[in-house]
């Protein structure tokens, strides 16, 4: 029998704001242990919280991004659970009253369009964290209350995903437009950027969903599509072999690509959701919205879009220029430098993105800044330097941040543009290779390559090429 997978994304996004979601702590992450709390995010009695107006824009930024609808009324509700790193007992989330509902994530799928539909997104406060030794007998589990209170938005798809690939590309976007957005840094690593998984298969063809698990501790998007693909075919041995699907929870080892049972899955019941009583209901209005929406940035499909349009470079280069917000400003930095678009986007779709690769930073750890890029390229087309010698130059300026003119000057870089001393070379070159001459001047032109190359090293790559190529060929066609 052939199986189809049902896959739903449940992401959690830090919010990038200055204090936590409902006091005034700092929700800066890597502070000493312990230190920013108060008795609102410990959960001491008698502590009220108030919402954090920032949460909320970040929120409606995200709904208005991906075209939800804005509950114009949400309720905070009270998630009742013991956690050692959650003092109060309780997590501060939405239930049945959403700040946001529907909306979808597109993405391309091997060139074909596809949109994942969104059942939710909703505000909450994160819990603490259990800092546990490496092995039992190390020591003791330390908890850390510092991010209790840190506020997040919950982003659930619909169970529309079909493979791990999917789910792959639906994550990347995610990310994308939240980093567009400024209002979370995507950092899985970090767990800025959580993502749990709701798996489960059933027969191609069959409508109703088979019982599924819900995969965590997933701190990459790679990792996301290996830990789907291994439960996939877990859930299909498991069915295939003639037993049931269990609902529950499992950890996800990257270390070995397995999926490890956790605890049986709750049901939403367990949790006695009920309104927290200490906070109002939010109401945002349509005002609040309008300007929540004026001050929405460009999102990654409008620039792409706009690459191609306004720059004319292809669709891939526009896709790879505007995979982080930091490389497409980048580009667009260098473009308006040295005002060419498709020797900008080949010289960091090539050298550039090579070097971050080599050195595994990001581009704005970068040691060349776009305007000096952009006044190398400018050099290019100025013909100041050739192609050739602009490779060098490139690799020279990744630790001399001097001016390019002193760097060109002081390793002898300029290119060869006076006649006199290039037809002094040319002579040499033609009386050091009569044959080929002659071999030429008898019709195979195809030694004028020949020609050039002797040039070029003569002149060690530093001949302008088209001033050398038209007296080369006048002096061979004599
Ligand atoms: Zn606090």
């Amino acid at each position: 029998m052939n199986y189809e997978a049902v896959i739903g994304l449940e992401v959690h996004a830090q919010l990038l704001t200055k204090s936590k979601i409902f006091c005034g702590c700092s929700a800066h992450f890597g502070q000493q242990p312990n230190s920013a709390t108060c008795p609102v995010c410990l959960g001491l009695p008698g502590a009220l919280p108030v919402l954090n107006k920032r949460a909320v824009d970040f929120a409606l930024k995200m709904i208005l991004a991906v075209g939800g609808r804005v509950g114009k009324q949400s309720v905070f509700a009270r998630k009742n659970y013991f956690y050692p790193d959650l003092p109060k007992g309780y997590q501060i989330s939405q239930y049945d009253k959403p700040i946001g509902v529907g909306g979808a994530i597109s993405f391309i799928d091997g060139g074909i369009a596809k949109s994942i539909n969104l059942t939710r997104i909703h505000l909450e406060e994160d819990a603490g964290k259990s800092l546990h030794p490496e092995n039992a007998s190390q020591g003791y589990t330390r908890v850390d209350v510092n991010r209790c209170g840190t506020p997040l938005i919950e982003i659930v798809s619909e169970p529309d995903i079909r493979t791990p690939h999917e789910a792959f590309l639906y994550l990347h976007a995610l990310k994308q437009i939240v980093e567009y957005l400024g209002i979370c840094d995507g950092n899985m690593e970090e767990g800025s950027l959580r993502c749990d998984a709701n798996v489960s298969i059933r027969p191609i063809g069959e409508t109703t969903l088979g019982t599924k698990t819900e995969v965590k501790n997933l701190n990459s998007i790679r990792g996301v599509e290996r830990a789907i693909t291994y439960e996939i075919g877990r859930q299909i041995a498991v069915v295939s072999s003639g037993g049931k699907v269990v609902q529950q929870t499992l950890l996800y080892n990257d270390a070995d690509g397995k999926c490890y049972p956790m605890r049986s899955k709750e049901e939403s019941h367990d949790y006695r959701y009920f309104p927290d009583p200490d906070l109002v209901t939010l109401c945002i209005d349509d005002f609040w919205i309008a300007e929540v929406a004026a001050s929405q940035p460009e999102l990654p499909i409008a620039r792409r879009e706009r690459f191609v349009s306004n720059y004319g470079i292809p669709a891939y280069d526009a896709e790879v220029l505007t995979t982080t917000l930091q490389l497409a400003d980048y580009f667009e930095a260098v473009v308006e430098h040295c005002g060419d678009a498709k020797l900008a986007s080949n010289w960091i779709m090539t050298e550039v993105l090579a070097r971050l690769k080599d050195q595994q930073i990001d581009i704005s750890e970068f040691a060349i800044t776009p305007t000096r890029l952009g006044e190398l390229i400018g050099k290019i087309k100025a013909k100041a330097i050739t192609g050739k010698i602009a490779k060098d130059l490139f690799e020279l300026m990744l630790s001399d941040s001097r001016d390019l003119d002193v760097i060109i000057s002081e390793k002898g870089l300029a290119p060869v543009t006076d006649s006199g001393d290039l037809k002094k070379l040319i002579d040499k070159i033609i009386a050091d290779h009569p044959d080929e001459v002659a071999r030429y001047r008898e019709g195979k032109t195809k030694l004028f390559a020949f020609f050039v190359g002797q040039l070029m090293k003569a002149t060690q790559g530093k001949a302008d090429p088209e001033t050398a190529g038209a007296l080369l060929k006048a002096r061979l066609d004599e």
